[in-house]
């Protein structure tokens, strides 16, 4: 029973999940309307573009297959007038969230409908937030044009994706959903999903570590990332989000190790803050700690736990932590520097998160 008012903002996106899923491709594009989709994917996915655009035939306008991370400005625009000068009335977008990302920088423009097929578990499917990187620096917004029409979960095409940035990717979405749990605009329906998502990743990460092909867990795993995407769409993020945009933005650090080594030590800052949503996360990780429970889950199945092994230098700290105060994200514990920097200073050594 809701023990307060609420505003709940629901995303109109389909969804079409299953093994095997992507054979409904030209099916979706019809209902969306769509005659003539450019693909896009990664270089390193270029076999799996390919083969989605084989697969549409006369219905794919051409592969694009160049996204990258951050989606820069030139790159943006290089898309963009590929799409329109092929004619294309749709985008579809196979890839992590760079590939979505670069869906998205089209369709801020165009207005083309995106029908996304996710390959990883960072969510940015499920949500109408774009960002856009020229002269090095990134910047967000959110306009609903962005947002996927159609997504397509087809546990099969994460098949391939390596097992540490399963686990990382995972963790990254489970970040969205902890956040989302203590959210200001937090309500019923999204700590249900928020709940339901920690749960399947934390149990469906270990599975994969111990058999990459399983399946069962990779259809867990994506169902999981899914509702934790569905979070970061309809919510607002807090302390975890602005140190990983940070860290990521101004000191070039890889997306889902960054957000795995950080969220601990977050939810350490904020359990004394948010008690209610520590439990519920705590109960989904399986764990009497939240922050100590998502601290184990990542040493456990092989991630990274310390920023200074994945590119960070110490005397960079204290900038990061003038960064991550400024312009601050609303957060249920007030911004305290000396805090903020002792909590990077524990993430950068891999210490476990403060008690
Ligand atoms: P990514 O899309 O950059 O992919 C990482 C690497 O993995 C790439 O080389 C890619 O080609 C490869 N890869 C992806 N799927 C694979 C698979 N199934 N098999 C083999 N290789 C595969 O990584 P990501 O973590 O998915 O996305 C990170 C980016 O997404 C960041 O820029 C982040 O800011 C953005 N993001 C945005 C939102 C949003 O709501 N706007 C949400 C989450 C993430």
């Amino acid at each position: 029973m809701p023990t307060s008012d609420f505003v709940y903002n629901g995303r109109a996106t389909r969804v079409v999940f299953g093994s095997g899923s992507r054979a409904h491709l030209e099916r979706e594009l019809l209902a969306l309307g769509a005659q003539r989709a450019l693909v896009l994917c990664s270089p390193e996915q270029h076999a799996l573009g390919a083969s989605v655009a084989e697969q549409l035939a006369s219905r794919s306008a051409g592969l694009f297959d160049r996204a990258a991370m951050h989606v820069p400005v030139e790159l943006a625009l290089e898309a963009r007038v590929t799409a329109s000068s092929l004619g294309a009335d749709c985008i579809v977008a196979v890839g992590g969230g760079s590939t979505i990302g670069l869906a998205k920088a089209i369709a801020l423009e165009s207005s083309l409908p995106i029908l996304a097929m996710p390959t990883t578990y960072a969510g940015s499917e499920m949500t109408p937030i774009y960002g856009l990187t020229e002269a090095g620096q990134k910047r967000t917004g959110t306009d609903i044009r962005v947002l996927p029409k159609t997504v397509i979960y087809d546990p099969d095409l994460t098949l391939t994706l390596p097992v540490a940035l399963s686990v990382t990717s995972g963790i990254n979405a489970i970040a969205h959903a902890a956040e989302g749990l203590y959210a200001r605009d937090a309500n019923p329906l999204t700590s249900l999903m928020a709940e339901e998502g920690i749960a399947a990743l934390a149990r469906s990460l270990p599975k994969i570590v111990a058999k990459p092909d399983d399946p069962a867990a990779r259809a867990d795993a994506f169902y999981g990332s899914w509702l934790c995407g569905a979070v970061l769409g309809s919510v607002g993020m807090a302390l975890h989000h602005k140190l990983c945009h940070t860290l990521g933005g101004s000191f070039d650090l890889p997306h889902a190790p960054t957000h795995t080594i950080v969220l601990p030590h977050a939810l350490a800052y904020n359990a004394e803050a948010a008690p209610e949503a520590m439990k519920r996360i705590a109960k989904a990780v399986g764990h009497e700690n939240a922050a100590q429970g998502l601290y184990e889950l990542a040493r456990a199945n092989g991630a990274p736990t310390a920023l200074k092994d994945i590119g960070m230098r110490e005397d960079q700290l204290d900038r990061a932590t003038d960064l991550a105060c400024s312009n601050a994200y609303w957060n249920p514990r007030p911004l305290e520097r000396d805090a903020i920097r002792a909590l990077l200073q524990r993430a950068f050594e891999g210490a476990a998160p403060k008690p």
